[in-house]
């Protein structure tokens, strides 16, 4: 048996080789490894893709994540309203802009916002509301939009996990994820579901003028070539992830449903075990599985994951400790964040590998080996 990788970008990359070492080859024949036409390009491929108005590529997730907040013209001290069960950029940048987080607890099902619980947490300083579309599930958005104009607060949508979802809307309006908030941003580091070979970012928006904006701040500040209207930073895609991503747009829906065998599988191996939650699918989200995440009811994740690993199959704790449970937050107060869904998600959470590459072996020998760990567990 191929061994078993949370994610198996080699044999990924291997399908398509050929096509990338031309594309590649043929930039450093050119020599335009900053701006050149492949970045466009795939601008436009990804404008259509999502239907948006404008992609804005950038170096990373985590600094789409910052320019986003820059654009919008945060202040210090502005709060900002996002969950703490997510990867820890989320909310670091919104500290880094010394803006304060103010941590949301998520639907115990989704694992995403609780949009109830967000317009309760709305005072007259919340500048803005950063949804996270986690493991590929997409965060509730009626309710956020609705909330979001209501208090005119804008939303930027954080899916670095989720490109490719959509979400459909009560009058039966179907959107991708990352299109519907004021701002959407993605990360296409290489084990993402859209990833390139190295760092890479995008943010996206329907409005000309935030669009220029983001522009603006993604290119220090520059609103012609040697002028500085305001501090920004400087964020590029670079041409040779551009060229990968250019092949692997095209294939990303093939990717999905890749993903989404796995999860069916997955589904169908573990329904109606009582010690096991697999992953909630909302009528109104179509889920890209960045992760297959269990929730354990009652047995010992350390024992499953050390069980697991026995056997070559890898498994991860994404996240095993919430944004508001780290240290670089402890002077806002900790613990003291009433979150008891989020403090509760993470003792129970475990993911398994789910990727474009799996074969039938390697799904079979994971799904016996989580049963078996079931079968020893109960005795
Ligand atoms: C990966 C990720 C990011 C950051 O993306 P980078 O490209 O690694 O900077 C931000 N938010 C979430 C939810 C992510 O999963």
């Amino acid at each position: 048996m191929v061994p078993i990788q949370m994610v198996d970008l080699k044999r990924q990359y291997l399908k398509i080789k050929p096509q990338v070492e031309a594309a590649m080859a043929e930039v450093l024949d050119n020599a335009a490894f900053i701006n050149g036409a492949p970045v466009q390009q795939f601008a436009t491929a990804l404008q259509e893709y999502l239907g948006v108005k404008h992609v804005i590529p950038c170096a990373n997730g985590t600094d789409a994540l910052q320019i986003a907040m820059m654009a919008l013209d945060l202040e210090p001290g502005d709060e900002v309203i996002t969950p703490s069960f997510t990867f820890i950029a989320t909310a670091e940048v919104i500290a880094l802009l010394k803006l304060k987080p103010v941590f949301v607890d998520v639907d115990p099902k989704t694992f995403c916002l609780d949009p109830v619980q967000v317009e309760k947490a709305i005072t007259a300083k919340t500048k803005a509301i950063v949804p996270v579309h986690l493991y590929g599930h997409s965060a509730d958005m009626e309710p956020l939009m609705e909330i979001s104009r209501k208090h005119n607060i804008p939303v930027i949508e954080d899916n670095a996990q989720a490109i490719g979802g959509n979400y459909t809307f009560k009058d039966g309006t179907v959107k991708k994820v990352g299109s519907i908030g004021q701002i959407g941003c993605t990360s296409f580091f290489p084990s993402k579901n859209l990833g390139c070979y190295g760092d890479g970012g995008a943010l996206f928006t329907n409005d000309d003028a935030l669009a220029a904006k983001i522009r603006m701040v993604a290119n220090h500040g520059q609103s012609a070539r040697y002028y500085h209207d305001v501090v920004g930073v400087n964020s590029r895609l670079d041409t040779l992830q551009a060229v990968v991503l250019n092949i692997k747009l095209p294939l990303l829906d093939e990717y999905i449903m890749a993903r989404r065998a796995v999860a069916d599988a997955y589904d169908a191996a573990f329904a109606g075990i009582p010690q096991i939650t697999t992953p909630f699918r909302a009528a109104n989200s179509f889920h890209v599985y960045h992760q297959y995440t269990l929730q354990l009811n009652g047995i010992d994740r350390n024992a499953l994951q050390q069980y697991l690993q026995e056997r070559q199959v890898p498994a991860m704790i994404y996240y095993p400790v919430a944004a508001h449970q780290q240290k670089m937050f402890a002077h806002l107060g900790g613990n003291d964040f009433n979150l008891p869904i989020t403090n509760d998600l993470t003792t129970k959470v475990i993911s398994l590998p789910i990727h474009t590459e799996m074969d039938q072996d390697q799904l079979q020998h994971i799904i016996d080996s989580v049963h078996s760990f079931l079968n020893q567990y109960s005795k």
